[in-house]
């Protein structure tokens, strides 16, 4: 940023609608200038600076740019436009290897990156690249892919920021204690965080509960409890609790897939252990089975849930044949996890479900149970400022005040307005670094 700019002029001026900021009050504005990138005011202060650019927000809704924490955007890329859940029946589902060439896999990015953008997804967290998937199926998440992405990154062609977590075992598979001890000693490549933060690992406990192979206290009806995926000499409990510990001691951040209550047990015991970590937070994707006293001990050190409702909604009556309708009752305990204050992120797990954040917040709604400004201004929050905390970027983006990255989503209506579905609301605009990288024809 160039200092002689801040506050004599701007790039670009956006006003004539509403701006929700998001800060800690709140603040809704009505004009907003940006720099170089990066916001340098708002309200009546912007609308003073000359601009380069003005935007007539023409009574349209911005808020700061969508954060999906948990989005497989090389896999979504390759697959697109097919989704494992969804309502539109899908005929024919892509199998085998999806990319095989640099072109192919540069490709699959690209595609992902235009559908963010149509989306007014400004960043996310790419969950798992790396040699753990060098044979991987569908090539999507081997180490090729991460050259992809650096690749890419190096010549500037990003049109969302990534949070990347490295992988060192199988994607939704087994992990070998070995592998991983060795993975981690691997130095991160060098990147320029603001555009690609490598910030740490991800590590699968458990499955799903659907396919009771989440690893849980009270048996199934079937008598069975599910099972750890880590694996080492000294046994699967040994080999995660491990692999946590080499992670954390190494300054990595910790994802793990943990939908049981063992899993998340487990990774809870290993950090409530440790010293407290708040540049990047550990947490839990998934967290199903998440118990209130779980939650309660997540917020007491700092970590959080990456949770996906629309994968609830689409799972909800094949995971209620196994685990009967009283524990479902308790299932994806969003209310409980936003109450509490422990960091939580609503993602879309794409392409497992569709990276429309909006169907998600509406699933989110109808988990919750009700729907009223609060409410939705919480979830929106949990797309955008919870995210940049969960990046270990709080400082620097997820609400709409100065000083901050200008990553911004204009919306035809307003969000937090309730009584209608969110999924009805257009995307007119999104804006990344100051730079408008989809504009709705
Ligand atoms: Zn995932």
């Amino acid at each position: 940023m160039k200092a002689t700019r801040f506050g004599d002029a701007a790039d670009l001026l956006l006003h004539g609608g509403r701006i929700r900021t998001f800060d800690p009050h709140g603040s809704v504005t009505d004009a907003l200038a940006v720099a170089d990138g990066r916001i340098v005011a708002v309200g009546a202060e912007a609308k003073r600076l000359p601009a380069t650019e003005v935007i007539d927000l023409d009574d349209r809704t911005a808020i700061p740019g969508v954060n999906d924490a948990h989005l497989h955007a090389a896999w979504l890329g390759a697959r697109w436009p097919h989704l494992f859940f969804s309502d539109a029946p899908q005929a024919h589902q892509p199998a085998g290897e999806l990319v095989r060439t640099d072109a192919e896999r540069r490709g699959a990015l690209r595609e992902a990156w235009r559908l963010l953008a149509e989306l007014g997804i400004t960043s996310y967290t790419e969950p798992g690249i790396g040699p753990g998937e060098d044979d991987g199926e569908t090539g999507c998440f081997g180490t090729a892919m991460l050259d992809a992405y650096l690749d890419l990154h190096r010549r500037g062609a990003q049109t969302a920021r990534v949070t990347l977590l490295r992988l060192f075992g199988t994607l939704d598979g087994s992990a070998d204690l070995d592998a991983f001890e060795r993975g981690i000693a691997e130095p991160r490549p060098e990147t320029d965080p603001r555009w690609l933060a490598v910030t740490g690992v991800k590590i699968f406990a458990d499955g799903i509960p659907p396919m009771t192979t989440a690893w849980v206290s009270e048996p199934y009806p079937d008598g069975s409890t599910g099972a750890l995926l880590p694996r080492g000499a000294e046994g699967a409990l040994h080999a995660y609790r491990r692999m946590i510990e080499l992670a954390v001691s190494h300054g990595e951040q910790v994802a793990v897939h943990a939908t049981g209550d063992r899993s998340i047990e487990e990774f809870l015991r290993v950090l409530e252990a440790r010293p407290r970590n708040d540049a990047a937070p550990h947490y839990v994707v998934h967290g199903d089975l998440a118990t209130p006293g779980q939650i309660a001990r997540m917020r007491a050190i700092g970590s959080g849930f990456a949770v996906q409702p629309l994968i609830a909604a689409h799972t909800r009556e094949w995971a209620g044949a196994q685990l009967g309708e009283e524990r479902i009752a308790t299932a994806w305990p969003l209310d409980r996890m936003l109450r509490s204050g422990a960091l939580t992120t609503i993602t879309s797990d794409a392409p497992i479900a569709t990276p429309d954040w909006r169907r998600s917040l509406d699933a989110s709604l109808a988990l919750l149970g009700r729907d009223d400004a609060e409410s939705r201004e919480a979830l929106l929050r949990s797309i955008t400022v919870s995210p940049a905390i969960q990046d270990g970027a709080a400082d620097w983006k997820g609400t709409l005040e100065a000083g901050k990255v200008a990553d911004i989503t204009v919306l035809d209506e307003d969000p937090v307005e309730p009584g209608r579905a969110l999924a009805g609301i257009g995307i007119a605009r999104t804006i990344v670094d100051g730079r408008t990288v989809h504009l709705r024809a």
